[in-house]
């Protein structure tokens, strides 16, 4: 008897478990950063097989859209500054049509051409002194996404002002994020998380039919999370200043600077941004920093499917008006 059935067990125990799908996650250092990547698939190759497909589309991004590369096609925007207008892919040119079109939706707070004031502040530990009045003052004259010449039938972007450059420190991973997700979502992945140091998309629900849950901690007190939301097919993204900043006499400046003026902002810790998408996300999270805890969520209010989380550096939390966390702990 016991000789019959045993096949039947196993095979069984083995359709079981060949059914049930796995959740590989995996860590590495994309465009300077962390990324975390998380894919639901039929089994473990698979799911690291989608994995290595979104690790391709993050490097192809990176390629794009870095300063550093001197081959990437932002580099030679910014090496023909003030010279002359240069042909791009449409996938660059519609992301910085975006990213002016974000500058302004936040007055000017956000803006890719802030690249050129990163002579002026270092947030490695570097700066001895605040730079004096004069220079920050000088560093904004090659500041201004209005400067951003865009020519749509050549698929063409002049910066106008010679030494002018653009950046996509505050936006990229996010864009990351959202193109890798597209990507996967495309090839049929039911699940996964593409999380860019904080900057992350979303789709899908745990293997566990649960929704995938935010942990939003108070950088003051990082071992407590204060909320864990669930997200569900959305972007969430968190600009910190806790670990790039400078203090002097005080006060404490972000790595995130105010275009208009060439001061940090100043004021706020913590900004975690809920959107469709990361690339908005991303984006929206700096600037609320520029703008400020009230203009900031005045903004963020005004926004349909938007919502804001913000902490100020004395650790008071502050949410936009449809989000509701409980925060009396
Ligand atoms: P993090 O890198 O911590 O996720 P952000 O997404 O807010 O933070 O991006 C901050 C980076 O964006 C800065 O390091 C800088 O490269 C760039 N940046 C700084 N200020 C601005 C600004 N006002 N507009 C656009 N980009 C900015
Ligand atoms: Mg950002």
């Amino acid at each position: 008897m016991l000789k019959k059935l045993l096949p039947v067990f196993i095979f069984l125990f083995y359709v079981s478990a060949e059914a049930q799908p796995a959740t590989v996650k995996r860590t590495l250092k994309l465009m300077g950063s962390r990324f975390d990547i998380t894919v639901v698939a039929q089994d473990e190759a698979e799911a690291n097989k989608y994995i290595d497909t979104a690790i391709a589309e993050i490097s192809r991004i990176e390629k794009m859209i870095s300063s550093w590369d001197p081959a990437s096609e932002t580099s030679a925007i910014n090496k023909n500054a003030g010279l002359h207008p240069v042909k791009v892919s449409g996938e660059l040119f519609q992301l910085i049509k975006r990213a002016k079109g974000i500058s302004k939706l936040t007055d000017g707070a956000f803006d890719i051409s802030y690249a050129s004031m990163d002579n002026t502040w270092k947030f490695d530990g570097s700066m001895q002194e605040m730079p004096s009045e004069e220079k920050i003052k000088a560093s904004v004259a090659k500041v201004g996404h209005e400067n951003i010449i865009l020519n749509e039938a050549e698929q063409s972007v002049f910066l106008k002002l010679p030494g002018m450059k653009i950046g996509f420190g505050a936006i990229g991973k996010g864009y990351a994020a959202d193109k890798a997700k597209n990507l996967l979502q495309q090839k049929g992945v039911a699940a996964g998380i593409i999380n860019a140091s904080g900057d992350m998309n979303t789709w899908g629900k745990q293997v566990n039919g649960q929704d995938w849950k935010v942990a939003i901690t108070n950088p003051l007190d990082k071992n407590k999370a204060f909320a864990l939301l669930p997200i569900k097919n959305e972007a969430v993204v968190t600009s910190g200043d806790y670990e790039k900043f400078v203090e002097f006499n005080g006060t404490r400046y972000a790595h995130i600077i105010d275009p208009r003026t060439g001061y940090p902002a100043a004021g706020i810790i913590s900004v975690t941004v809920f959107a469709p998408k990361a690339e908005l996300a991303d984006a929206l999270a700096t600037s609320v920093f520029v703008m400020g805890r009230e203009v900031g969520l005045n903004r963020i209010n005004q926004l349909p499917g938007i919502e804001c989380i913000i902490i100020d550096t004395e650790g008071n939390i502050f949410t936009s008006d449809h989000i509701e966390i409980n925060t009396s702990k």
